[in-house]
């Protein structure tokens, strides 16, 4: 049997609803499937009732973005059950960080002369999460730009006055709390982070590896046969288990599809075993 322990749903930046992502994962025939949305577990519940339905064993996660130079740096973390605990405190905490960012945004346009409130943002946002487009939308009301696009052009995209970046764990922290809520922690598409040397993948490892990470993702939808064979020896040669997944995202990702990815994806369901006995849960 397979598994694919990589997939958003609508819960992040997926296109199709938790239990429809859950629904394909039993059509395909896969035996588990993580649902990993980014920084945030509120697709579980839907998932989890979905997967009972569909005789599916679901394994809730989640997807952090970490410091990192020079590179995206993804961690999937596996068996992390929602409710209290020691990381899934932390990211209450950064989602709240969200709505401080929010404000120190408006604060910054009101000292170069643009009025507005935050409660005329979240206004914008009818009730939903509230977000740097929805206070491009009242720039533009009030004439403060000419569109969308110059409000992110002149203010609040990168690099531009009044750009505040997204609070970030670092990877030892995040890792440690990880291990601590005894979920486990995978480093995911490791080509992302932009390590090129291997002296240099290797000194990043020994940290991580220090830490407590578990998984290296080596099996992945965009990899070629001798990438997923040269992670998986790469991740065996620290230690660390070599975890798969689709990193499927629905219509968002045209032609990936859930378990198979682009067709060659194959994760055997025996690597989910294997990442579960350092798991807390059972
Ligand atoms: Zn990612
Ligand atoms: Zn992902």
């Amino acid at each position: 049997m397979a598994a694919d322990l990589h997939s958003h749903s609508t819960a992040s930046d997926g296109s199709a609803r938790p239990a429809e992502v859950v629904r394909l994962a039993s059509e395909a025939g896969l035996a588990a499937l993580a649902l990993t949305d980014h920084d945030t577990q509120e697709g579980i519940a839907e998932a989890a009732e979905a997967a009972h339905a569909e005789g599916i064993d679901l394994i809730p996660g989640t997807e952090l973005s970490l410091q990192h130079e020079g590179g995206g740096m993804h961690l999937v973390v596996l068996w992390l059950v929602p409710g209290n605990g020691p990381l899934q405190n932390r990211l209450g905490e950064l989602q709240s960080g969200r709505v401080g960012r929010n404000s120190r945004i408006v604060e910054i346009l009101n000292d170069h002369g643009m009025e507005m409130s935050v409660e005329e943002v979240e206004r914008k946002a009818g009730g939903g999460t509230v977000g740097r487009p929805h206070i491009a939308a009242v720039m533009m009301e009030r004439r403060y730009v000419a569109d969308i696009r110059s409000a992110f052009d002149q203010w609040l995209g990168q690099g531009k006055p009044a750009y505040v970046g997204r609070p970030r764990l670092n990877p030892e922290e995040a890792i440690s709390l990880a291990r601590q809520s005894g979920a486990v922690p995978v480093l995911a598409h490791p080509h992302t982070l932009g390590i090129s040397r291997a002296e240099d993948m290797a000194r990043l490892l020994d940290r991580l590896v220090d830490a407590g990470l578990v998984g290296l993702e080596a099996i992945y939808s965009s990899y070629r046969r001798h990438e997923r064979e040269g992670y998986a020896h790469l991740a065996r040669r620290f230690g660390l288990i070599p975890s798969g997944g689709s990193d499927f995202h629905g219509s968002y990702k045209p032609g990936l599809d859930i378990g198979s990815g682009y067709g060659d994806l194959h994760v055997p369901d025996s690597v989910a075993d294997e990442l579960k006995d350092y798991a807390s849960i059972t």
